[in-house]
């Protein structure tokens, strides 16, 4: 029986968890011996690996994080310190390796397969859903469902005291989260960084709408617009004439429990990365695109530029006139 080890890298997403719990699952039920790798980069380079069980996975399935931890890893930048990883690797008799992170992870086994051979698949996993190559990412779909929850209470508290909420989501340069929030949560203004945009064309229709009786505006922002969302309160404030509060939801939108589509996703994620390990797909990332799955190489992937989804564009432009 062949070992296969799993392991969490970067950002912890929700639908991690039942990655893992089906991760066991299926390569017991390939005959392979699955591993845990604890830590990230970091536990491969300090021999932070385990055998994992059934009993390792019971009851994880509707948690959110990583049962196993991730991390950032400076140490496996370093030549090194891969040595002393693949050591390990070797102590461990661990040939395959699986990776849940996002580009930089892919990145750094990219390095270390090069240099060591390690055969490793990666999962996209990144509430930004920024990678290249792939329509989803684990944990969008929680991420989302959180965020909704988030915006459907500040609506609550907006609409009885007449005032306008400028929220602000993750997603660093992606403005994936903050638009389909706005469109699923019938926002009245979305502005993200790959959309350019100019306050003052809604004034007067914001200022008529208010006329007409408007009680509340939401406002949904990503965070890697160019102002500051305090400054998109303000214009909210002293140019449409509504008082305006800020929420920043924060990391609260990596956490929660995996959605039903999270888990599924992971399941989904997870076979098709064993089922490349062993037929000979030894340095790809399993991707998501038109209801199907593809191994797709760490150029294709973590080396290109991601591009925003164009109907989800165009909505964006037809709902608010940018
Ligand atoms: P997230 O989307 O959460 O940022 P990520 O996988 O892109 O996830 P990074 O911090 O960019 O997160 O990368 C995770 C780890 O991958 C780094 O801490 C580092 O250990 C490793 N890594 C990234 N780039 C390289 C590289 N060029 N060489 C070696 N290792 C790397």
């Amino acid at each position: 029986r062949k070992n296969i080890a799993i392991l969490c890298s970067g950002g912890d997403v929700s639908g991690m968890n039942p990655a893992l719990k089906h991760f066991v699952e299926y390569a017991l039920k390939n005959s392979l011996n699955p591993f845990f790798v604890y830590d990230g980069y970091e536990g491969l380079i300090d021999d932070k690996i385990d055998k994992a069980s059934y009993c390792d996975v019971a009851g994880i399935i509707n948690k959110g994080g990583t049962k196993i931890g991730s991390s950032r890893s400076r140490r496996f930048m370093q030549k090194k310190y891969r040595a002393i990883a693949k050591q390990n690797l070797d102590h461990h008799n661990i040939e395959m390796l699986v990776v849940l992170g996002g580009d930089g992870s892919f990145r750094g086994m990219d390095i270390f397969y090069k240099e060591h051979g390690v055969k490793f698949c990666g999962i996209p996993s990144t509430i930004d859903n920024d990678i290249a190559g792939t329509s989803y990412c684990l944990g969008v779909d929680t991420s989302l469902n959180i965020i909704r929850t988030a915006i459907d209470a500040i609506r609550d508290t907006a609409s009885s005291f007449g005032r306008a909420f400028v929220i602000e989501t993750m997603g660093r340069e992606c403005g994936y989260l903050a638009l389909v929030s706005a469109l699923t949560s019938g926002a009245e203004l979305c502005l993200i960084p790959e959309v350019p945009y100019n306050l003052e064309q809604y004034e007067e229709s914001f200022k008529n709408q208010i006329a007409a009786g408007r009680k509340y505006f939401l406002a949904i922002v990503s965070e890697g617009i160019k102002e500051d969302v305090r400054e998109i309160a303000q214009w909210f404030e002293e140019k449409v004439g509504i008082e305006a509060r800020v929420t920043i939801l924060g990391h609260m939108q990596r956490g929660g429990n995996p959605t039903v589509y999270d888990r599924l996703m992971a399941y989904k994620f997870v076979s098709h990365a064993i089922d490349g390990l062993l037929n000979e797909q030894h340095d790809s990332v399993i991707c998501y695109n038109d209801g199907g799955f593809t191994h797709k190489s760490i150029q294709d992937v973590a080396f290109q530029k991601y591009q925003l989804d164009s109907e989800l564009l165009c909505h964006l432009q037809d709902l608010y006139n940018v």
